[in-house]
């Protein structure tokens, strides 16, 4: 059931006013002298909270004397009106209130934005094993100018949103490759997209030499997952493809990481791909018109009696060799082949999302994630047009060729890794060399994962790729 019901609800427990000018307080049944103080009261502050509901607005009939009341001053900006949604979560759920009802007289962009942070909020996150889930499912009723239309997609979009957040927070001993594709495969039969998955047997028959040499110190075998959506009035001919990386584990491999701060979140190193995988559930579930691939080389990689080695010389599905000289740089391995993969589906564009570098955290830290295209100008600004609408933002770092010299190798076509500085470029650098389409590079090791909860991205996976990448399908294609 959607989150926010446009029918009254009954028996809320707070009554949330939204508002921008004393003459929409009054409208909504604030008596003048409310209305005058929290117009006189500071500025800055933009959350007004009342205990009782019928007391501030004694215009309004049948309220009920026990419920309370927030009146919350929105904003020009979205993001900003987002951030209130969150914030006034924050303070249900300190209070433990979870019934409300929201009212506005405002322009619909303006409460949808509200709408969206406050949606997003509400994830609850999975409890796993045994453990129970303790806080009570939220009842929100809504009554104001976005249309039943957009608040079923802005319910799609909060699902997708969680379903990528829900993959990316469930530790490796309850998502492999196995388990992630067999997911991957309901996700699709449940919302309507297809769904292939090529087992051990089918990557080495493929030669996927990058998959495979990354795999090969784990006991879990890889899995490579093909997603199909296709409109019958798809407004592209040619598919936009999607590559996710699916690392479900990262230890590092031989390149051991160190246990603290750095391995102990590595559950989430599949968050691109999780990406991938809650787009494709918005576009099936929203029967979006368009044509759209989605591919997943999944695998853990991990340091056991067969790893590959700093060293070892590997040869890609391409067939060009790699020289491999840190074992933790297995991001772009698995990538490469996926990327080479789509090549066979002709596409008018492939992006790929991937937690790939700590230089790109070093960078830009969770705020932004780091884009690289071969594209035209054009397509970038659309794209970056999106990552500021929905506050996913990018910074685009140049694909210089004098970043890839340090990739070159004495015994092979390129190594995985070249000189420390500029990390994030050089790993675009390495990329390319895989693909023949316009590409949309983007490294979202920042962004994708939050230690602390500081806004509406919630604790843990933060989703992102999903809402960025729904909204530039939207806008292009
Ligand atoms: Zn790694």
């Amino acid at each position: 059931m959607p989150l926010i019901q446009t029918p009254i609800v009954e028996n809320f427990q707070l009554h949330v006013v939204l508002f921008q000018t004393n003459d929409d307080l009054q409208h909504l049944g604030f008596s003048k002298e409310v209305a005058e103080r929290i117009e006189e009261a500071d500025s800055s502050r933009s959350i007004y909270r009342f205990f009782s509901a019928s007391d501030a607005m004694p215009n309004k009939d049948r309220l009920d004397a026990s419920t309370e009341c927030i009146a919350v001053r929105l904003e020009e900006e979205d993001e900003k009106n987002r951030l209130k949604g969150f914030h006034v979560v924050q303070e249900l759920l300190r209070d433990k209130m979870q019934a409300v009802f929201i009212e506005s007289n405002l322009d619909a962009s303006a409460d949808y934005a509200f709408l969206e942070g406050f949606s997003l909020s509400c994830h609850k996150p999975q409890h796993l094993g045994n453990s129970k889930s303790s806080s009570a499912n939220w009842t929100v009723g809504y009554r104001g100018k976005v249309s039943n239309e957009a608040l079923e997609a802005l319910d799609i979009l909060c699902e997708s949103n969680f379903i990528a957040r829900d993959l990316v927070n469930l530790p490796q001993n309850f998502l492999n490759p196995t388990t992630y594709g067999e997911r991957v495969r309901e996700l699709g039969s449940e919302l309507g997209f297809e769904v292939k998955l090529h087992d051990k047997a089918a990557i080495e028959s493929m030669k996927m030499g990058g998959v495979l040499a990354v795999n090969r110190g784990s006991i879990e075998p890889p899995v490579f997952i093909e997603m199909h959506y296709c409109s019958s009035n798809s407004k592209n001919k040619k598919p936009i493809v999607l590559v996710g990386k699916g690392v479900t584990y990262d230890t590092g491999g031989l390149s051991l990481k160190p246990t603290k701060n750095s391995m102990d979140f590595m559950k989430a190193d599949m968050a691109g791909s999780a990406a991938v995988v809650g787009a494709l559930c918005a576009l099936a579930r929203q029967k979006a018109d368009c044509y759209v691939i989605g591919l997943v080389a999944a695998t853990d990689n991990r340091p056991g009696g067969d790893a590959y080695a700093p060293g070892d010389v590997i040869t890609m599905m391409d067939g060009t060799t790699v020289e491999v000289l840190n074992t933790d740089a297995e991001g772009r391995l698995t990538l490469a082949d996926a990327l080479h993969f789509a090549k066979q589906f002709d596409p008018k564009l492939v992006v790929d999302l991937a937690t790939l570098t700590g230089s790109a955290v070093a960078a830009l830290g969770g705020e932004a994630a780091a884009l690289m295209t071969s594209c035209d100008q054009e397509i970038t600004k659309t794209l970056i047009k999106s990552a500021n609408a929905v506050d996913e933002r990018l910074v685009e770092f140049p694909l210089w060729a004098c970043y890839g010299t340090s990739l070159k190798s004495d015994i092979a076509d390129q190594k995985n890794v070249g000189s420390r500085e500029a990390g994030l470029i050089i790993a675009g650098k390495f990329l390319e060399k895989y693909i023949d389409y316009p590409w949309m590079h983007i490294d979202i090791a920042g962004p994708s994962f939050n230690h602390q909860i500081k806004n509406y991205r919630g604790k843990g996976g933060s989703g992102y790729g999903v809402r960025l990448l729904l909204d530039f399908l939207k806008s292009w294609g």
